[in-house]
């Protein structure tokens, strides 16, 4: 009997983790407060950009292989 190998639909089209705002830095946390008033409103662009600016955010003491 043949097995049929499927794809499973998630019901969320675009399943992405939330960055974390770095612990101590202030511009994280600021990026933080704009991302948690944007979706408050439900403004999910701009949910999104600080996504992406939260991830984009450099921490030069961050080494890790
Ligand atoms: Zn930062």
């Amino acid at each position: 009997m043949p097995r049929n190998c499927r794809s499973v639909h998630l019901p969320d089209p675009a399943p992405m983790p939330e960055p974390e705002a770095a612990p101590g830095c202030d511009v994280c946390a600021a990026l933080a407060r704009q991302r948690e008033a944007a979706r408050a409103i439900g403004d999910t662009t701009t949910v999104i950009d600080r996504n992406i600016e939260l991830r984009r955010h450099p921490h030069g003491t961050v080494v890790r292989t």
